[in-house]
């Protein structure tokens, strides 16, 4: 087979993490290339999934800072680009208060640090398979419109988000188990514009209740941030205050979205809620992406994977004239952006030296060879979003164990849940970090510190001329460049 070339560092899958990882890998003067299936890097920040490059999770509950490093090197470059909201106000900063970049240019500021630290781009190209010496990887097989092909690496990095090219390495999953459990849907996601956000501040100063999403009423756990979003509401001149100040990063339309579900105007399978996305400038644009979901689909399976992007596109067409219709302020409103694709929350649970589960939350565990801080919750039972409760997409059932570190804390990830179990010359990174099944991974701007932690750590690996497993003995170095480069590996709580 021809060898297109020889690289130190082969990153397959250009999404947010992956993207930090070559980026990461190439200014440690590692020699990089990064393969990436679509025309554009970024994955679920920009081109396919979600949302508005939220950058929630910047902080913990307690108020404090979890996450620098790259992230906040992109965000400090879109907000002097006039494309990035202010951070929340100190006083509003909790794991939900969002700071809302304008994804197009950040897809392009990926693209200009890319070419900065002499990151080769391989784009249009399917990584197919490894090539493989025992267990250990040495490289991974590509298809493009140049033919077939290999590209040779000595250390791959697997941050295609499913985990393909990890589990044809052999690297050990598990999956939800769908008789027991209902899949986080994979949903397309969509913007408009156009709306008359006089009118829905009004709406929403005359149903004040309406500003509280149904998952955060009647639980004590959110009293505090409920209270907040109340008299906020109150104070203030327009709905987009909130959004600017950090105090809510969506609107749900509780009400709204079950009278058009009875009137027969909705389809059953998300709700008329939706996050924000900002725009070079000023502007504030809705951003739908829990309002057409493909339930009960299995992204594994290239059959239910098509499908639902089938599904979720005839959902999309019937979701907009009832935006219209029933949301106040939107009925002018119009579509300016639909992703390329939907793209999956659960997937592969890829298996490493260590599998983070979540009694780590529950403990906020700190560990010796912490690479990140993290904040996210988790749902023990069921999945944070659901297609299957008529009116809302999130998962109400009342029978989920809900896990947060205490006292607004967070806990750490550590390196060997980058390390996948038995097989060598491999990392992996984003959605594909190993945790257990209960503990959830949708958090972009967690995934992108990941991404640099990886990316560094492959650098150091080539440079010393040993095995990701081998750095595990110590990690000083890679924590050292870590902290020089921003990154938040201790006091917080
Ligand atoms: C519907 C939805 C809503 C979400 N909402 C939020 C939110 O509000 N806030 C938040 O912080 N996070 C959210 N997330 C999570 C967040 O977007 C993801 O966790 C994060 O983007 C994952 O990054 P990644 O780099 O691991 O994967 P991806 O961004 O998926 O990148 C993977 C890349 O690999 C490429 N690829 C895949 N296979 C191959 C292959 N074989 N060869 C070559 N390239 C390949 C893909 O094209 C893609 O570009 C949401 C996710 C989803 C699905």
């Amino acid at each position: 087979m021809q060898v297109y070339g020889y690289y130190d560092v082969v990153v397959v899958g250009g999404g947010a993490s992956g993207t930090a990882a070559a980026i990461s890998a190439a200014r440690e003067g590692a020699k990089t290339i990064l393969i990436e299936t679509l025309g554009g890097i970024g994955g679920m920040l920009n081109m396919v999934g979600p949302p508005g490059w939220a950058f929630d999770h910047l902080y913990n509950d307690a108020g404090e800072q979890i996450i620098g490093g790259f992230t906040m090197e992109l965000y400090n470059d879109l907000k002097a680009m006039d494309c990035a909201m202010d951070l929340p106000k100190p006083e509003n900063r909790c794991l939900n208060s969002p700071a809302f970049v304008d994804i197009d240019w950040g897809g392009l500021l990926l693209f200009e640090k890319c070419r900065e630290a002499g990151v080769q781009l391989m784009l249009h190209t399917l990584a197919v398979d490894v090539l493989k010496e025992g267990d250990t990887v040495q490289g991974v097989i590509v298809e493009n419109t140049s033919g077939r092909m290999a590209v040779m690496g000595k250390v791959v990095i697997e941050a295609t988000g499913e985990g393909d090219i990890a589990a044809r390495a052999g690297v050990p999953y598990s999956q939800i188990d769908r008789t027991k459990e209902e899949l986080d849907p994979p949903s397309i996601t969509f913007h408009m514009d156009g709306v008359d956000w006089a009118k829905t501040t009004a709406y929403f100063k005359a149903h004040p209740d309406q500003i509280i999403p149904p998952h955060f009423k009647n639980n004590d756990k959110y009293r505090f941030i409920n209270e907040k979003r109340y008299k906020a509401l109150e104070e203030c001149e327009s709905i987009l205050d909130l959004v600017r100040d950090g105090v809510i990063d969506e609107l749900e339309y509780d009400d709204l979205t079950h009278q058009a579900l009875a009137n027969g105007d909705l389809h059953p399978y998300g709700d008329l809620g939706h996050f924000f996305t900002y725009r070079q400038g000023g502007v504030i644009q809705p951003v739908f992406q829990h309002t057409a979901q493909a339930v009960d689909c299995d992204t594994t399976d290239i059959t239910e994977y098509s499908n639902g992007e089938m599904e979720t596109r005839r959902q999309v067409v019937i979701a907009i004239p009832a935006i219209q219709k029933y949301l106040p302020g939107y009925e002018h409103a119009y579509l300016t952006r639909m992703t390329v694709g939907m793209r999956t929350r659960e997937g592969r649970h890829m298996v490493g030296d260590y599998q983070m589960q979540v009694s780590d939350i529950d403990a906020a565990r700190k560990f010796d060879d912490v690479i990140a801080k993290c904040a996210m919750s988790a749902n023990e039972g069921g999945p944070f979003h659901s297609a299957s409760t008529p009116g809302t997409a999130m998962n109400l059932n009342p029978n989920i164990v809900k896990h947060r570190p205490p006292e607004g804390g967070s806990y750490d990830i550590p390196y060997r849940a980058l390390v996948p179990k038995g097989i060598e010359g491999m990392l992996l990174t984003g959605k594909l970090v190993s945790v257990t099944e209960d503990f959830k991974r949708d958090l972009l701007p967690d995934n992108i510190i990941w991404g640099q932690a990886a990316g560094i750590a492959a650098a150091i690996c080539v440079r010393r001329g040993i095995t990701p497993r081998e750095l595990e003995s110590d990690v000083t170095e890679l924590q050292e460049i870590l902290r020089k480069n921003g990154a938040i590996l201790d006091g917080v709580k």
